[in-house]
């Protein structure tokens, strides 16, 4: 089934998954618009490539995890396009490689107001748009959760953990409560992706020195994690919600 004229918003859809979301999803007939927080450069060359594949594409710069920046990303969409069909809750950020008892309240506060506020603020905006409740025409949420919530991530970064765990809670719930309101929301979460997230955490590595733990023991592509996203937004997921995948190579 086609997603002609039907318009996506990904947060922090410049680069790693979100970019891959956003190509799958123009590819697929989207109308895209995607978030970004610094890389102006990164933001720019992704538009002009969506463009390129006959798309319509646009960017706005902003910080998910402060509500004026939310709002202003909404109202961009709602300038743009006149309408929100699919919502990709993708923003996320890392911290350096740290123990709990070596976590400032600085750092907590970053994580949670990033991972968690600034997704479920994100949410909110979008049901506000999609929900029968609220006069639209209903639409599907997909937020990008972490295999961490499941492993917990000792010794590396069990904040990120935590703050990867209350997004599948926060999934559960927000399925339950917009379930006969037209909105169909879903998480996935993905294991190690190639991806510059890694390197974000001081961690360039990473990938090489935890691939043997992966039982396909081999990194995922971001595109491997943006065709679940896809299939979730889709209309052949219509009886999906409140469903949490793995894209994670058996991990
Ligand atoms: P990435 O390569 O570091 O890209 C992050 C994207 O988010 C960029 O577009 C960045 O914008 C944007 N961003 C960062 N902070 C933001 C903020 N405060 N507000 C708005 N946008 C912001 O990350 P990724 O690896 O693709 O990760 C995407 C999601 O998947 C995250 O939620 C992450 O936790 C999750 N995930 C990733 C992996 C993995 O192995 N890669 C595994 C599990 C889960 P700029 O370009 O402007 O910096």
């Amino acid at each position: 089934m086609s997603a002609q004229g039907k318009v996506l918003l990904v947060t922090g859809g410049s680069r790693g998954i979100g970019a891959a979301i956003c190509r799958l999803a123009a590819r697929a007939g989207y109308r895209v618009a995607f978030s970004y927080v610094s890389n102006d450069a990164a933001a720019k060359t992704l538009v002009a490539e969506l463009k390129v594949s006959g798309g319509a594409a646009i960017a706005i710069k902003g910080d998910v995890g402060n509500e004026a920046d939310v709002l202003a990303m909404f109202a961009e969409v709602d300038r743009a396009y006149g309408r929100l069909d699919a919502f990709v809750n993708n923003a996320g950020v890392v911290d350096m490689k740290a123990r709990v008892d070596e976590m400032s309240v600085a750092r907590l506060e970053r994580m949670m107001r990033i991972n968690v506020v600034g997704s479920i603020l994100c949410a909110r905006e979008a049901v506000k748009r999609m929900s029968t409740l609220h006069g639209g025409k209903g639409g599907a949420i997909v937020n990008i959760s972490s295999a961490a919530a499941t492993l917990g991530s000792p010794g590396e970064y069990v904040d990120y953990a935590a703050s990867k765990g209350a997004i599948d809670t926060f999934t559960i719930g927000l399925a339950k409560e917009v379930a006969t309101e037209g909105v169909r929301v879903n998480a996935v979460r993905p294991g190690i992706i190639d991806t510059e997230i890694h390197a974000s955490g001081g961690q360039p590595d990473r990938i090489s020195a935890i691939r043997g733990l992966v039982p396909m023991k081999r990194e995922g592509k971001a595109e491997e994690v943006a065709h679940a996203v896809i299939w979730l937004l889709s209309a052949e997921a219509s009886y999906t919600t409140g469903s949490i995948l793995n894209v994670s190579g058996g991990r």
